[in-house]
């Protein structure tokens, strides 16, 4: 599994539909300051669905939408794909390929597709569970990440090898088990208060 290509279009300064590919091992984006070489990264944490404005360096999500220059006026959408590689079916998908996708309207509408198929939001983050990729993933590592990896807590450390170890799908699918046995448990007293009403 690797990430092969990445398609821009009304995202931040990338108005006109940009594709970036991406060979296997290492690439290197260089370019002037200001050119767009940090909007890369930050559309990939969007496309994975990433909800903090503030690590988008926004100060509302609407400003990932290209705001228009004073040659070109602003754009209505933004949309950015993410093509993996899904040979090793690392995913658990039968495809060769998965394409991720995000749409943010200026009205506020959004949607994630992946395969061309509309999702949740949900569903994008359970498909890249224990992948390492993902907003929180240890692939994508920020500016001052490691310095917080390094002086964070050793639990926060512990999620990072969680992740690493693949055990943190099995992890969110036990808290919502528990949950639904919680649930169930308050059914079943509601259930038993009702028929000793009709007793
Ligand atoms: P540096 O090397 O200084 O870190 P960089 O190459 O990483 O720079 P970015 O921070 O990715 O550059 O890009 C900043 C540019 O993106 C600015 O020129 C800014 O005006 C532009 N930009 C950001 N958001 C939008 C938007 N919504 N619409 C149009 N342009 C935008």
């Amino acid at each position: 599994m690797y990430l092969k290509k990445i398609e821009l279009k009304g995202f931040k300064s990338f108005a006109d539909r940009t594709t970036i590919d991406l060979m296997q091992g290492l690439t290197c984006v260089v370019g002037p300051n200001g050119s767009g070489k940090s909007n890369i990264t930050d559309a990939i944490r969007w496309v994975l669905g990433e909800q903090k404005v503030k690590t988008l360096r926004g100060a509302k999500m609407e400003d990932v939408i290209f705001n228009g220059t004073h040659r070109r006026s602003a754009l209505g959408v933004a949309e950015v794909s993410l093509h993996f590689s899904n040979e090793d079916r690392r995913f658990p998908i039968d495809f060769s390929e998965i394409v991720l996708a995000r749409r943010l309207y200026r009205s506020g509408e959004s949607e994630y597709l992946i395969n061309d198929a509309p999702c949740r939001l949900k569903d994008v983050r359970e498909l890249f569970m224990d992948t390492g990729v993902g907003t929180e993933g240890y692939s994508l590592i920020g500016q001052g990440r490691i310095d917080s990896i390094i002086s964070g807590s050793s639990e926060d450390r512990r999620m990072i090898f969680e992740e690493a170890a693949g055990i943190v799908k099995y992890k969110q699918k036990k808290r919502e088990a528990l949950k639904k046995l919680d649930n169930t448990e308050l059914n079943l007293m509601r259930l038993e208060d009702l028929s000793m009403d009709l007793k």
